[in-house]
């Protein structure tokens, strides 16, 4: 029958009614840029977070240059990061002046934990990029208690949560994107930034428009990086399901187990006390292009992420000499399967079928 590596529609049907007339709602206004949905949006989502500041960015790649800069990072500083993630993670780093410096991840979880972290720390850290990757989320407390500020990387982790709360309100700092495949998703490109220290909140808010709080006066250079109106809307439909959609992405997680996926694969392993709302369902084999190819004669979705990771993109040649055992392995050997917040414990043992041909 085949099964889609994810599937974003399914979901939306309900809400069609629902988003329509909050499209209306706005074309109505006629305001378009910063006016009342991004206000009541940014209150709604950092209450979800247990934040006390949301911040709405133009997507989720500016949300951590401004986010940084926001720390106080910039030119001669050094920020940790993993190159086992999506390219952006690290591409953000440079536009604020500072440098990357990879660090490794658990090839279990897709991680970084605070032994990766602390190999890549420096006099010059200035703060840690931990990205709470496919959904997983990385062990922030752990991380701070290193004496070093953490930016969380969110953009796959909304509706996932952790002993001491929600990624949004784990680290000092925190970056989501809406980008619509991604757990809460607009109709376009949109991001936030968290945070519980209002200066922080004060200064990505400046620095999101032109580095300006008066629109007369430029204190420092910014950025035109605005979540609008429409896409704010929009994400108000759909904040309040999120709950319910992260509960049917654990769900499938467990379809998938209890149909016997780890006899014959490696399972994602969530970090120690977290319950994540899998963004990706990223498995791994040592075999890994038998079970690609098994999976495509099956007309299953499957997509190896990350096989280069960020480290040996050529964008990073200056940063990437390092070595970097677990995230190799993980390059190497993961692969992602179906995942959705509908996905049926019929399609679970379709996948499940077609991996036991493969291995
Ligand atoms: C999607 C993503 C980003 C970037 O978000 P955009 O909205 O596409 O700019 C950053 N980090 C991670 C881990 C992501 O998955």
């Amino acid at each position: 029958m085949g099964v889609p590596l994810f599937d974003t529609s399914t979901p939306l049907i309900s809400l069609r009614e629902e988003l329509r007339r909050a499209i209306d709602g706005v074309l109505e206004s006629e305001r378009y840029i910063l006016g009342p949905e991004v206000s009541a949006f940014e209150q709604e989502f950092a209450e979800y977070c247990g934040a006390t500041h949301a911040v709405g960015v133009a997507n989720g790649t500016d949300a951590i240059t401004i986010a940084l800069r926001a720390m106080g990072v910039g030119a001669g500083d050094e920020v940790v990061v993993p190159s086992f993630t999506f390219y952006a993670s690290a591409e953000a780093i440079p536009p604020t002046g500072a440098t990357p410096v990879f660090c490794d991840i658990d090839p279990e979880t897709y991680c970084v934990t605070a032994e990766t972290v602390r190999a890549a720390l420096t006099p010059r850290t200035k703060a840690v990029i931990a990205v709470h990757l496919f959904g997983n989320v990385a062990p922030i407390a752990e991380i701070e208690a290193l004496g070093v500020p953490v930016l969380e990387d969110a953009a796959q982790a909304a509706g996932s949560t952790a002993q001491d709360g929600r990624p949004g309100a784990l680290g000092t700092v925190a970056t989501f994107s809406f980008f619509p495949s991604k757990n809460l998703g607009c109709f376009g490109d949109g991001g936030a930034i968290t945070t519980s220290e209002a200066e922080i909140a004060e200064r990505a808010r400046t620095l999101r428009f032109h580095g300006s709080r008066d629109k007369v006066t430029y204190e420092q250079v910014g950025y035109n990086s605005r979540l609008d109106e429409l896409q704010a809307a929009i994400l108000r439909v759909q904040l309040p399901h999120l709950e319910s959609m992260a509960d049917g992405r654990r769900r499938a997680g467990l379809h998938y187990e209890h149909a016997g996926l780890g006899e014959l694969v490696g399972l994602p392993r969530a970090v120690e006390g977290s319950s994540p709302a899998w963004h990706l369902y990223v498995v791994s084999h040592p075999a890994v292009e038998r079970l690609e190819a098994e999976l495509a004669a099956a007309g299953i979705g499957h997509k190896p992420y990350y096989r280069i990771p960020v480290h040996r993109q050529a964008a990073m040649r200056e940063w990437g000499n390092v070595e970097l055992a677990g995230t190799e392995q993980a390059a190497r050997t993961h692969l992602a399967i179906p995942m959705s917040p509908v996905l049926t414990s019929e399609q679970a043992a379709e996948v499940v079928a077609a991996a036991r041909q493969a291995v």
